[in-house]
């Protein structure tokens, strides 16, 4: 019942595997909605893994995780001064936190603790990080904190992304030589990396953030599915929903499991797509130029469109009369994007 994940389980492992063998130094990454599994499935399969190291994104994702997984946890998001559990978290030996500001380290040093720390360096991103000019002052003295290594979260496209690699990578092992922690770099150059700024004999070691690849990479590992939970009849003009607009055809309302508590039609708007889609669909009498929006559910073969925008458990749908309506309690496909999307079950096949 509801929104379920089905997952084959020896083929998503088999995915992994692969993935992890190729990947030297691979660090797991689990944060958000566990890309649609969970944080604590997710942590149990990296310690299948046999990985020694896990990534989260924030402080309070470490106690989702350290039960499943009792190797190393790297959170993301670089601690800043006066986040509590961030500080509470300095204290645990099995956690990695990130500094991303000289002021910061600064700080950390004075707080007497020692924590295990990774410097992150600033990229063409622009999120996080300290220049890589200001980087050799700003690890000349790092107290007692013990030092992990750099990290460097480089953005997804761009053509210079391996000289800047390159770059931003020598400045910072002249200012403290230490393992290379990097996102984002394909493994290969990555590996090339390590060998061309250590040498083939003594390769600078390196460690590789992988997520949605990891755990999503496999499309054909996982179907997502809803439960129809009630069919109506109606017809054209009759009035509908919260809204109680008027039905633009004859034919059924389809009540599906899912709503804005499941990421269903949470999609990232984009305006100018629209306006002119819906100058199309206008021009071709579609249901979109009622204002209507296509749903992720597919009925009959065909994705259908919401009577009105998801509610926060279920969603209704029109389908047209020329259908045969599902039987309540048949599960229909539903396409969910797994990096926001949160399911009531995961089902092992
Ligand atoms: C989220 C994140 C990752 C993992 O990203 P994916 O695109 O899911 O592989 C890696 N590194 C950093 C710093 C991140 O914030």
């Amino acid at each position: 019942m509801g929104v379920t994940l089905r997952l084959d389980l020896d083929r998503w492992r088999e995915h992994m595997r692969v993935v992890a063998d190729a990947t030297p130094g691979l660090v797991p990454v689990i944060k958000g909605n566990g890309y649609g599994y969970g944080h604590r499935r997710l942590a149990r399969e990296s310690a299948l893994l046999g990985t020694d190291t896990i990534a989260v994104g924030i402080p309070s994702e470490v106690a989702l995780v350290r039960e499943e997984f009792d190797g190393l946890i790297l959170v993301l998001q670089p601690w800043r001064p006066g986040d509590k559990l961030a500080d509470e978290l300095l204290d645990d030996d099995r956690v990695i936190t990130v500094v991303s500001r000289a002021e910061d380290l600064q700080a950390l040093i004075r707080m007497g603790k020692r924590p295990r720390v990774l410097v992150e360096i600033l990229t063409a991103m622009r999120r996080h990080g300290i220049p890589a000019n200001e980087l050799a002052r700003a690890v000349a003295d790092l107290g007692e904190l013990r030092f992990e290594g750099w990290t460097i979260h480089l953005p997804i496209g761009g053509d210079d992304r391996y000289a800047g690699a390159v770059r931003l990578a020598r400045t910072a092992l002249d200012a403290r030589f230490g393992p290379l922690w990097l996102s984002h770099l394909p493994t290969e150059e990555a590996i090339g990396l390590s060998r061309q700024l250590g040498g083939t004999e003594t390769p600078v070691p390196i460690r590789i953030r992988i997520g949605t690849r990891l755990w999503l990479g496999d499309e054909g590992s996982r179907t997502t599915v809803a439960t129809v939970l009630d069919v109506h009849p109606v017809r054209r003009g009759e009035r509908i929903g919260y809204r109680q607009r008027q039905s633009p055809l004859d034919g059924w309302i389809v009540v599906m499991a899912g709503g804005t508590s499941h990421g269903i039609g949470m999609e990232a708007p984009t305006p100018a797509a629209s306006v002119r889609q819906r100058a199309v669909s206008m021009a071709t009498g579609s249901l979109a130029a009622a204002g209507l929006a296509l749903s992720p559910y597919t009925i009959g073969g065909k994705k259908r469109w919401f009577c009105e925008p998801p509610h926060m458990q279920a969603s209704m749908i029109y389908l047209p009369r020329s259908q045969t309506p599902p039987q309540i309690g048949e599960e229909v496909p539903v396409e969910l994007r797994l990096t926001t999307a949160l399911v009531d079950t995961v089902d092992e096949v």
